[in-house]
């Protein structure tokens, strides 16, 4: 089995996730007592959201190549960064080290596709859903077409992510909200969702919807699972 490393607290709330699905998957894979080999790396996420917010992305991308070779130094295989968002710094990141980088979107777009899936909405934070690096990697490498919602919707989801997910609070009238800004996109064409924040299965789950979702942690975490065992 090869060892996971991950690049994880960001939020730690969907590290915890990552942390348990991924040994899950493991042992639903080899049975007995097996577990996942994890190395993790966990950041403090109050200096990347203050990075963030500044709009500092070589800041937060040095401290995360700093965090990813370490990483690769305590034998990691191969590396996960715990979040969407950050990935826009994935090719700094992906320059620091030696070790494959599992890109969360091309984990999500290979399962969207597999299903014969070309229109998505996209849920996030306002980096993923207004920046290049997610939806055009989703166009330009996979062909997929992306819908994101209205420029109200976006800050309604992005203060839900900010002001509570990752605080570990969900609440019920938050779901309302994500739900109806999900069926908007379906009616604009989307034929599923991505929850392209690593906490938004937090708050939804596929039983709150018929359209079909797209959750990025457990995507993530099974591609993990099947590099591991490969
Ligand atoms: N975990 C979230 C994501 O997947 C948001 C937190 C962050 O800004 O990294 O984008």
């Amino acid at each position: 089995m090869k060892t996971i490393g991950l690049l994880g607290g960001m939020s730690w709330e969907s590290s915890s996730i990552y942390y348990r699905w991924i040994n899950e998957g493991i042992k639903r894979r080899l049975g007995g007592l097996h577990s996942a080999q994890i190395v993790m790396v966990s950041v403090d996420f109050q200096e990347i959201e203050d990075l963030q917010h500044k709009n500092k992305w070589s800041e937060s991308g040095e401290l995360l190549s700093r965090a990813a070779r370490q990483v690769e130094a305590a034998g990691a295989d191969f590396l996960l960064i715990c979040t969407n968002t950050m990935h826009k710094v994935a090719p700094l990141i992906e320059e620091a080290i030696s070790i494959p980088l599992i890109h969360i979107a091309d984990a999500t777009a290979e399962e969207i596709k597999g299903k014969g899936i070309g229109t998505v909405g996209l849920l996030g934070t306002k980096f993923t859903m207004e920046q290049d690096f997610y939806a055009g990697r989703l166009n330009d490498k996979h062909g997929l077409h992306v819908i994101t919602p209205s420029e109200v919707d976006r800050e309604v989801i992005h203060q839900v992510i900010y002001k509570e997910l990752v605080l570990g609070i969900v609440r019920e009238d938050s779901r309302q909200k994500f739900i109806t800004i999900m069926n908007k996109m379906s009616e604009q064409g989307a034929e599923g969702i991505i929850e392209g924040c690593t906490e938004i299965v937090m708050l939804v789950q596929q039983e709150h919807t018929t359209i079909p979702l797209f959750d990025t942690t457990a995507i993530h975490a099974q591609k993990a699972v099947e590099m591991a065992l490969s």
